[in-house]
């Protein structure tokens, strides 16, 4: 389970007002700026990063927004009667300008947020939420989708179309179409103060994840530490000028590796503490006060909509529908991942009592006794299993199995601008009709300004209801670079982290739609990690251990043996994967259903966490005051369940090819691109997934998947 961020056109897309056609003749007044000119170029145009200048932004999101405003105004003053085609489709095909700026701005936002950069984007955070609210509230606007929506003759729509309307008219109801004039502009007040919050929500993680940092003064503070650990870490202190030191960041591709290896006690305390602790040190980017003015905002937005929490708001619109059954599905599986770890911790604790260490396990000794057990019972190392992924290997592994699956071809070209020297682009082709597909671009290293951990993004959604648009797709990691030259060894965790994210971006490659709103990865919330999750599977899958697995000296296949210790020992620590990761989501859902009491963010948390019996060894994945998902955005609040719910669909759709011919049965394949990967939001998901597996996904395989025990 990789619990990365999904953007797709993050800011646009979530209020569904992707759209439209360039206003040629407003950009014509603006060529100087090329955040505002269509994307020239081959495939369909591809934005023009080598010219795209931080000071570019702000003039060209405010200039975007008026020429939005203008062509939405448009559409609301149309003197003919509303109709699909009027209204819905010419909504669609508004906006095309912003939607260029602000995803360039958001890519600008996640990987090259610079100091120059962070004051636009808190000028430009509450702006461009006042945007949207200004289309959502514009009456002409809705009465007009309303219209179309209550249509007696909306039957003679596709059911492509009628989905659309739906979403539509849903969205713009409940980001308050219909409430009073005063409820409107209180609304508005809101989400501005809101876009406001999140944006020094993020910048204060970001902020601590740069300035605090552990320096290795000498070689006795490396202890245990590989060569290449040691090689990052001097890496990132020459970084910091710290030359002939060693740094490790504050970052989780950093401290992990470390917790895991250090011999060190002392620092490893010291490198767990800062890394938790990260939004909560009580210093100018602490984020307390933040977190507990959202959860107030939020919870008067949600009165004001007319629904008793936050929670009960958002999960309206998933396949959950209600707090009630996110929680007894987090809930059921709880007790079994905190009896695990109580198993697991008890492995640890008669490791170190053989040491005659005298320790009793704490938080920071969890990943270091974790791979010592895996090395007692399993037999496996996990640096053994590195020497055989290669990041650059594994990358042609799964564009393979994008070959055998979704049967595209993927060629690097050159001719493509990119914002940073590390970023390198492929484009996709249908391998059988030689038709573009799209591109992908691939950002994989971690550098100063960049957020942690991996994501992906969609920098255009496909769509064809004009002309065939092909989509643009990135991932992003936040690999430690090695030496120039060298390979780049990864861990079997990043390897699977590395195919989840390649599973999103295959969701939006292999997107089949008309309208844009309806594209790829913009799915309900609490499935978009299902097609990502998915892909997961196919790294164990024995034709890519043995064409990709290659050892990096010898390029030998990894060895039969070793595969099966992995397998052996796949769900090895998956009491401590499932509860970090379960605390997590329960705090986020119990926040959400408390309603607009005020909120002590870190009393919160240890209350909840106490009711939980929250075994001590443990930390949330996310603490409250760095819970990126959930305070950075609207996006994953009271949706952090969201990874839980996708596996269950996950571990059940795999049944189906475990069931059929394999992992590269056809049939499955077939039936799993026709109703899950190709259809975007264009159907319920409910069906498409009935469709692919002739039932509704069971709970069992998810326990069994994980190794917990099945009732
Ligand atoms: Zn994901």
């Amino acid at each position: 389970m990789r619990d990365s961020f999904v953007r797709s056109g993050a800011l646009v897309v979530a209020l569904a007002i992707a759209g439209t056609a360039t206003a040629a003749n407003q950009e014509a007044k603006k060529p100087e700026n090329p955040m505002l000119t269509a994307w020239a170029g081959p495939y369909g145009g591809v934005p023009a990063f080598d010219k795209i200048k931080v000071e570019q932004m702000q003039p060209a999101l405010e200039a975007a927004m008026k020429i939005s405003l203008g062509e939405i105004d448009k559409v609301a003053n149309d003197p003919a009667a509303p109709a699909f085609e009027n209204t819905i489709a010419a909504m669609e095909r508004s906006g095309r300008t912003l939607d260029r700026a602000s995803n360039i701005y958001g890519i600008w936002s996640s990987t090259m947020n610079s100091a120059e950069f962070q004051p636009v984007e808190r000028e430009m955070a509450p702006k461009l939420a006042a945007f949207y609210d200004e289309i959502t509230q514009n009456e002409k606007l809705f009465k007009r989708i309303e219209a179309v929506y209550n249509a007696p003759d909306k039957a003679k729509l596709t059911p492509e179309q009628q989905r659309l309307a739906w979403i539509y008219y849903t969205n713009f109801v409940r980001s308050g179409a219909k409430l009073d004039e005063n409820a409107k502009k209180r609304m508005s007040e809101i989400n501005q103060e809101l876009a406001g919050l999140f944006t020094t929500f993020s910048q204060n993680v970001l902020a601590d994840e740069t300035d605090h940092y552990l320096v290795l003064e000498n070689e006795a503070d490396l202890a245990g530490l590989s060569q290449s650990l040691r090689d990052g870490a001097a890496g990132a202190a020459k970084s910091k000028n710290l030359e002939g030191k060693w740094v490790i960041t504050n970052t989780r591709s950093s401290v992990d590796p470390f917790l895991t290896y250090s011999t060190r006690r002392d620092l490893r305390e010291k490198a767990w503490r800062m890394f938790v602790n990260r939004g909560d040190n009580g210093d100018a980017h602490d984020n307390n006060a933040t977190i507990t003015k959202i959860l107030k905002l939020r919870a008067e937005r949600a009165k004001l909509l007319g629904y008793a929490t936050h929670a009960h708001y958002t999960l309206e619109n998933t396949m959950a529908k209600t707090p009630e059954r996110a929680l007894q599905l987090m809930e059921g599986v709880w007790p079994a991942a905190i009896a695990r770890v109580r198993e697991e911790v008890a492995d640890m604790q008669k490791i170190a009592d053989s040491e005659g260490t005298n320790i009793t396990i704490e938080p920071w000794d969890y990943k270091h006794y974790a791979e010592k057990v895996r090395k007692a019972k399993y037999d496996l190392d996990q640096n053994e299993v590195k020497q055989y992924l290669q990041l650059e290997k594994l990358r042609e592994g799964m564009m393979w199995v994008a070959g055998e699956l979704f049967g595209f071809s993927f060629t690097p070209v050159t001719n493509v601008p990119v914002y940073h020297a590390d970023v390198r682009v492929w484009e996709v082709k249908n391998r059988n009709t030689g038709k573009l597909v799209g591109l992908w671009y691939f950002d994989p290293y971690a550098r100063p300004g960049k957020r942690s951990g991996a994501w992906m993004n969609a920098y255009r959604n496909q769509e064809r209801f004009d002309k065939d648009i092909p989509t643009i797709v990135s991932n992003n990691a936040n690999f430690v670079k090695g030496k120039p030259g060298e390979a780049l060894l990864i861990s079997w965790d990043d390897a699977e982290t590395l195919f989840h994210e390649f599973g999103h971006a295959l969701h939006g490659l292999s997107s089949n739609v008309n309208y844009p709103t309806v594209s790829g990865t913009n799915v309900f919330r609490d499935y978009v990690e299902f097609p990502s999750q998915l892909l997961e599977h196919w790294l164990s899958t024995p034709e890519v251990l043995s064409k990709f697995a290659l050892h990096y000296k010898t390029g030998e296949p990894i060895p039969q043996a070793l595969r099966d210790r992995i397998k052996k020992a796949s769900t090895f620590n998956e009491g401590f994967a499932t509860t970090e990761y379960l605390a997590s989501a329960l705090v986020d859902m119990k926040l959400h259903l408390a309603g607009d009491q005020t909120i002590d963010p870190d009393k919160f948390e240890r209350e909840t966490l106490e009711q939980l019996h929250m075994p001590k060894e443990i930390v949330m994945r996310h603490r409250t005051p760095q819970f990126l998902h959930v305070f950075a955005g609207d996006g994953y609040s009271a949706g952090y369940y969201s990874y839980l719910w996708s596996d269950v669909l996950t571990a059940d759709a795999f049944g189906a090819f475990v069931e059929g011919k394999g992992p590269y049965d056809a049939d499955v394949a077939k039936r799993l691109r026709d109703n899950i990967f190709a259809v975007g939001n264009t159907i319920d998901p409910a069906d498409g997934y009935r469709k692919f597996r002739g039932r509704d996904a069971q709970v069992d395989a998810l326990m069994k998947k994980r190794g917990f025990p099945t009732n």
